[in-house]
């Protein structure tokens, strides 16, 4: 849906000091439950200057393979916050995922998405949860950095850094600080993953030694998982790297209720992103029945962020006193509905309890007005995820152990394989150590029972004197495998950071 004229944001600016916010209007139900949080927004007089930008279907169809408009990057550059509802992505190949390009190019590393239970007033099997999930946003499995390399073997490459934990998992803590949270969960997978959720974890516990007040609980994700479904109650804020948070944040939406009720934050150093959990919803488009729940919860933690926490405070309010009055969208309804409104009226209700507080479900409040802890009043510049600053630490002293080559050999035999290698290893500090098939171990000492694809991982490391390992030594191990009819598709440097190896020593569990 295409709009000319915004009449509607002229009413948004009541005289004082306002807040520019990028507004973009998506697609399905986007336009419809973006006018309706307008509507809200401007009737308990938020203090936003908003600016359209243009992103989604239409977007993409006229050739931007990212979903949004080249100009529109101009107004995120000079607001900082963007108000988003729902795209459509076109089906079919050559699209790139909206919010994917949009978290990268603003650096927003930390999704935050509250997933509240509201019983009796929105049936759920768990009435006490209130559970907020903080997702590292930026990297992971979601580095896109994929490789084919043999016949049979496909890579994801899984980039896990120290500053991208630390922004991450100091904005989970400032959160609970506050917002009053008792306890935060860190969710991984240490234990086979060591490294990479291993500096997670470790960056979890030093961070979380700065905030005493708040309690610490680590939990293996699979576990995680199946509790947060089951038992959500026992969990207040959990801080998870991406992929665990993406289907974490969905089954903990999927668990508290409609997905049509909450929002989420996308926050980042310099800009943030607000917007609903749901998509666009093309199914109910343009009949004026879409819930605009989740979007006004993503506008209300918005609020908070540019330092309106007392506007945010009246709108959830006035929400929620709206749903113990029983007046619901279609998707909502149940046993405490009185009536069923569409998006419009919804709207209409909770503007005419503007003012009012919930009787039963507890009442919000987020502070003082221009004293959010996610904004100066300004705007996204001062999230708390940028943290007080730690003291700058030395780099680590690098020392260079050897390599693992990955090579492609299909339908040879370990042993065979190893008696191809070794000798390349000759006149160099290195030696064939050990060779993996899929991360298990099959020379030497092998088991025959192991199955192997024609990907293999074959390490040479320096024994005595790895002082002398040297990149000329890698490359000239290289040029004699390939002389030796090897066929080498990947290498990675195995080296020591302040004598501890950067590298996993073996075999996965
Ligand atoms: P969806 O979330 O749009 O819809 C799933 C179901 O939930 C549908 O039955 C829909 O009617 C219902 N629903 C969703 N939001 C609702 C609301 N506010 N009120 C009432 N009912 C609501 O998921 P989908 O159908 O898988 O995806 C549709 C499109 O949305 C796809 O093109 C997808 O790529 C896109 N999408 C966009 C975003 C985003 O922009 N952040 C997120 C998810 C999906």
């Amino acid at each position: 849906m295409k709009r000319d004229a915004l009449p509607l944001l002229d009413s948004l600016q009541p005289g004082m000091p306002a807040v520019p916010v990028a507004v973009a209007w998506g697609d399905g139900i986007g336009p419809e439950i973006m006018d309706a949080t307008l509507r809200i927004l401007a009737a308990a007089g938020a203090r936003i200057a908003p600016q359209r930008v243009d992103i989604g279907e239409q977007v993409y169809l006229a050739g931007h393979s990212a979903g949004i408009a080249p100009e529109a990057w101009d107004v995120l550059r000079s607001t900082r916050v963007l108000l988003k509802a729902p795209v459509t992505t076109p089906s079919g190949g050559g699209f790139k995922s909206l919010n994917v390009t949009l978290r990268k190019t603003l650096g927003l590393y930390a999704n935050v998405r509250p997933c509240t239970a509201y019983a009796p007033w929105v049936a759920t099997k768990h009435p006490g949860m209130d559970v907020v999930i903080v997702r590292e946003n930026e990297e992971d499995l979601y580095a896109g950095i994929e490789h084919r390399q043999t016949a049979e073997v496909y890579q994801c490459l899984k980039l896990v850094s120290r500053p991208g934990c630390e922004r991450v998992v100091r904005h989970a803590f400032e959160y609970a600080r506050a917002h009053g949270r008792r306890k935060v969960t860190c969710m991984v997978k240490d234990n086979i993953m060591k490294l990479t959720d291993g500096l997670f974890y470790r960056v979890f516990e030093e961070i979380g030694a700065e905030y005493p007040e708040i309690a610490k609980d680590r939990m293996i994700v699979d576990i995680g998982a199946a509790r947060l479904a089951t038992r959500p109650e026992r969990f207040d804020v959990i801080v998870t790297p991406n992929l665990y948070g993406d289907i974490l944040s969905d089954i903990a939406a999927e668990v508290a209720g409609s997905v049509g009720l909450a929002g989420s934050a996308n926050i980042g150093t310099g800009a943030a992103m607000f917007e609903a959990i749901h998509g666009s919803a093309p199914d109910i488009a343009g009949q004026d029945a879409a819930n605009p729940s989740g979007l006004l919860q993503a506008a209300v933690m918005m609020l908070v962020h540019i330092g309106q926490p007392q506007v945010a405070a009246t709108i959830r309010n006035a929400w929620l006193r709206t749903l113990e009055d029983g007046l619901h969208t279609a998707d909502m309804a149940g046993p405490a509905t009185r009536l069923t409104l569409g998006t419009a009226a919804f709207a209409q209700a909770v503007i005419e309890r503007l003012g009012q507080a919930p009787t039963q479900l507890p009442t919000s409040g987020f502070g003082a007005e221009g004293s959010a802890r996610h904004g100066s009043g300004q705007v996204a510049s001062t999230v708390s995820g940028a943290g007080p600053a730690r003291a700058a630490k030395a780099p680590p002293a690098k020392q260079l152990m050897g390599v693992d080559v990955f090579v492609d050999a299909p339908g040879i035999a370990p042993d065979a394989l190893a008696a191809a290698l070794a000798p390349a290893a000759d006149g160099s500090p290195m030696s064939l150590s050990m060779i993996t098939n899929r991360g298990v171990k099959v020379w030497p000492n092998g088991l025959p029972e192991t199955f192997c694809t024609d990907h293999w991982r074959c390490r040479f490391l320096a024994g005595e004197s790895p002082a002398n390992v040297g990149h000329a030594d890698i490359i000239g191990l290289l040029s004699r495998l390939v002389a030796a009819g090897i066929d080498p598709i990947k290498t990675e440097y195995l080296c020591s950071f302040d004598g501890e190896p950067g590298f996993s020593l073996g075999q996965g569990q």
